[in-house]
């Protein structure tokens, strides 16, 4: 590009700026310097962004914006460092995993002896009888290539009861004594929906029960927060978000208590991402009654989708799927909530104006979900209704011509290709080129987002655009190549893309005067890395509304 010609780009958008009310406004804050790859197409380089109120009030050259500057503007050099858009997680459940790593004992360990040791010494200072709970438990990543037993846990802490959930979230193993607290014993029959796994040879538990089974567990479990505690989760994840580049995120499975605490710890001044917080479909009632739906709040902390559950999970394999997954013939995953079910609680959200999100991983679980949303559109036509279809992760050239054609959104599973490659052999190599399907969406024009789902997947953006760029796990293995997208669209999937699923993409997603001024400094150009090394970007500063929310 031309001087001539980044000045009159960057003339147009002052032009445009001045019919805004901050017209009269002068800078609190110049970043000059930079390598700014903005997402914005009308501008897609800059050097430099005027901010004041937590808004880019200009953005393009060096002279340009720095002739801004009045007395008293700070200035801060960018050393030629480049500068993208904060990074938008589109599903994850961060209000919620901070409040499990206040109080669970993270099981992200490479060994089950590691897990042995990590729950006894939990349990060492922990009253006998009270309950030992961890989390981010992986089957697939410890060096004994199997998953935790009912002896295993049995064996570490004998005198508590122990309960461990999976990072995937939708199964859990415990001990003899967790298993005859939640009341169920060899005899207790699968629950609908759930499993209750035995022992093939001696038809014993196993330790480890599936979707709604965890609810005797659930029920059991006298895990209470107060209002502090759900405020102190929140103000944790936040430091782990900032450092990471995120600075927004959607709360998947958000309920009420989710919603208070993100306004008690934005009011505390400790949030340090906007929050989309979607709401259980069990609270849509109560909601609905006090006049709320979709798009209440504010750019920190607004109602976001109703959250609806069609399938199983990938990581786990529970994902219901038309074909088997491999080397399990007879397994085809499991189907949470009923079409009916997800028929009626839909039309009441969608009725009331709300957003819908459904949990849809299998072929058979995104038809279903598709199935429910066109006769939704069908019978009431909404203008707009972006349905989103969370994480949407096997799919097939007819799924996405009708999610074209219905609008709907995915948010496929950005770092499970690099992360979870040892559990993508159960999906065949070639269901993997139907995985994950980021060139299939983009060539269709709809717009995927990034998505870490974390707990389950890790959220670091840098480790999302080297699994969507390479498709290639940790030992290099290369899992369904055919859906490689370019560094330029993976950052656009992490940014702009992920604004608009929550209807937000003219006040975030790219840096452009008139938006919020959410900005990731990096120490290396992803665009001038090699791909198989972009997750060790250093990621230097984070900047939200204008401040600093993390700084190397
Ligand atoms: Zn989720």
């Amino acid at each position: 590009m031309t001087n001539e010609q980044t000045r009159r780009e960057f003339l147009g958008s002052m032009a445009g700026f001045a019919l805004l009310p901050l017209e009269q406004e002068k800078p609190d804050l110049i970043l000059h310097n930079g390598n700014v790859w903005t997402v914005n197409d009308a501008e897609p380089r800059a050097q430099a962004m005027a901010i004041a109120r937590g808004r880019f009030l200009a953005v393009g050259s060096d002279s340009d914006v720095l002739n801004l500057a009045g007395p008293g503007v700070q200035k801060i050099d960018l050393g030629g460092k480049t500068v993208l858009p904060g990074f938008i997680d589109a599903h994850s459940h961060p209000s919620e995993a901070g409040r499990l790593h206040l109080r669970m004992v993270d099981c992200d360990l490479r060994s089950i002896q590691a897990i042995q040791a990590a729950l006894r010494e939990r349990a060492s200072k922990t009253p006998a009888g009270e309950w030992v709970l961890g989390f981010k438990y992986d089957d697939t990543k410890t060096e004994e290539g199997r998953a935790l037993t009912i002896a295993d846990l049995d064996s570490a802490v004998p005198d508590h009861p122990v309960r461990i959930q999976h990072r995937g979230g939708h199964t859990s193993y415990a001990n003899s004594l967790a298993f005859r607290k939640a009341g169920i014993d060899e005899k207790t029959p699968d629950p609908p929906g759930g499993q209750i796994s035995h022992d093939p040879a001696a038809g014993k538990l196993s330790g480890r029960v599936a979707e709604s089974a965890n609810s005797y567990f659930d029920k059991a479990i006298p895990l209470k927060f107060t209002r502090e505690d759900c405020r102190e989760g929140v103000k944790l994840i936040s430091k782990m978000l900032a450092r990471t580049g995120i600075t927004s995120a959607t709360e998947a499975q958000g309920t009420p208590e989710d919603l208070r605490a993100y306004q008690d710890a934005h009011e505390a001044g400790e949030l340090l991402y906007r929050a989309y917080c979607f709401i259980n479909y069990h609270h849509l009632d109560e909601m609905i009654a006090a006049g709320v739906r979709t798009g209440l709040g504010d750019e920190w902390v607004r109602v976001g989708a109703v959250k609806l559950v069609c399938d199983g999970s990938i990581s786990e394999r529970t994902a219901r799927l038309s074909v088997p997954y491999e080397g399990r013939p007879n397994d085809y995953g499991i189907l949470v909530m009923t079409e009916d079910e997800m028929y009626t609680v839909g039309r009441k959200a969608h009725l009331a104006g709300w957003q819908i999100g459904t949990h849809a991983n299998g072929d058979v679980g995104i038809d279903t979900t598709l199935r429910v949303y066109e006769r939704l559109q069908r019978e009431s036509p909404r203008r707009d209704p972006r349905f989103r279809l969370e994480h949407c992760t096997v799919v097939n050239d007819d799924l996405i011509g009708r999610m074209k054609a219905l609008g709907a959104i995915p948010t496929p599973f950005s770092t499970y290709v690099y992360y979870h490659g040892e559990k993508m052999r159960y999906y065949g190599a070639g269901r993997l080129n139907h995985m994950f399907a980021l060139r299939s969406f983009i060539d269709a024009g709809i717009r995927p987002t990034q998505a870490s789902d974390y707990p389950p997947g890790p959220f670091e953006p840098m480790m999302a655009l080297q699994s969507e760029v390479t498709r290639t796990d940790t030992k290099g293995n290369v899992w369904g190549s055919k859906q490689r997208i370019t560094i330029e669209e993976a950052i656009r999937v992490g940014s702009l893309h992920g604004a608009y699923a929550s209807y937000e993409e003219n006040i975030k997603g790219s840096i452009e005067a008139g938006k919020l001024a959410d900005l990731v400094v990096l120490g290396r150009d992803p665009l001038r890395e090699n791909p198989s090394s972009l997750i060790t970007i250093p990621v230097e500063r984070t900047m939200i509304g204008g401040r600093w929310s993390f700084e190397a």
